[in-house]
């Protein structure tokens, strides 16, 4: 599909799921999915097709309510949005829960550090990048202490070495540990990011000690890495990826890790499932990831639903 003939309008509702299962969205960015969308109705409208509505994070809930999915875990990771999040799930009590980091890509730039990774993308260094690492990351424990009973995770932490080159990987693994020391300290779930550093993430874990509950986020593994997490307890949580045609090894991974190892998430403003792909993602959009999983389990999808809400809950302690 080109650019030019993308489809930039909302995917339809799904249908909804089955009634009093109460999945969570283990994994997104809401009010990120605004400005996506802001983007989205610019370009339809310069282009000539129909204005995209811009839903406001109160919208997004209500419709993700109105197909069974009741909450969210809102990941705030770079320095200007932590409170952000923390605001979210201050105006949205039981229903949206804050994670908090500053991600991999980003803490190689806090004090101008970064090198342009494989994916060729030019550096782009913020006014908040003056900051050092080591301050953000100060503000990140100092909101999860002031605020215990919205932030429930640390992320999203880990390595990308897809968008970070390798004359930075040793920042990016120091920035880790950091963040695994610090869930530890604060006994709080982490929330994995891993792109293209599977080896570093999984090595870095181990010599450091995993904290207790530890979530590789859209998991990009294949059936033998999810061996190794189910031989540690580690949860894998499944994004609209899991759906499309080349990932066979994610939907593999699937069955290795058991039921009470799973959990759904959207990742929105990105990765829509099918057949959606490239559509603007937001929390509604969870029971198509469901379904794709489902069918690749071959188990019925009520059951799926459950198995990853219950999984959520235990491990967040929402
Ligand atoms: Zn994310």
């Amino acid at each position: 599909m080109s650019r030019h003939h993308r489809d930039r309008s909302w995917a339809p509702d799904p249908e909804p799921l089955p009634e009093g299962i109460g999945v969570i969205d283990d994994h997104t960015h809401m009010a990120s999915v605004v400005p996506f969308a802001q983007e989205m109705d610019r370009q339809a409208r310069e282009r000539g097709q129909d204005p995209v509505p811009v839903r406001t994070v109160d919208q997004q809930l209500e419709r993700a309510r109105a197909v069974g999915v009741v909450g969210a875990i809102d990941v705030g990771c770079e320095l200007p949005h932590l409170q952000t999040a923390v605001d979210l799930a201050l105006a949205h009590p039981g229903v949206v829960h804050a994670a908090l980091a500053i991600h991999p890509n980003e803490a190689v730039l806090h004090g101008h550090r970064g090198v342009p990774g494989p994916d060729g993308l030019p550096l782009k260094y913020q006014p908040w990048h003056e900051v050092s690492f080591e301050q953000a990351l100060e503000e990140v424990a100092r909101l999860a202490r002031a605020y215990p009973d919205q932030v429930v995770a640390i992320g999203e932490t880990g390595m990308d070495l897809f968008r970070t080159g390798q004359g930075a990987e040793e920042i990016q693994r120091q920035a880790f540990r950091d963040h695994i020391a610090l869930a530890k300290e604060l006994d709080l779930p982490m929330q994995i990011h891993d792109r293209d550093a599977h080896r570093q993430v999984i090595e870095t874990l181990l010599e450091d000690g995993a904290p207790e509950r530890t979530i590789f986020h859209s998991y990009s593994g294949d059936a033998g890495m999810a061996q190794v997490a189910a031989e540690h307890g580690w949860y894998l949580s499944f994004s609209g990826t899991v759906s499309y045609k080349g990932n066979e090894g994610i939907r593999q991974a699937l069955s290795v890790v058991g039921m009470d190892h799973i959990m759904v998430e959207t990742d929105a403003p990105y990765l829509s499932p099918m057949p959606y792909r490239g559509r603007t993602n937001s929390p509604y959009m969870i029971p198509y990831t469901l379904r794709a999983m489902a069918d690749a389990l071959d188990r019925p999808l009520a059951q799926v639903a459950e198995a990853t809400a219950a999984t959520t809950r235990r491990v967040y302690g929402l």
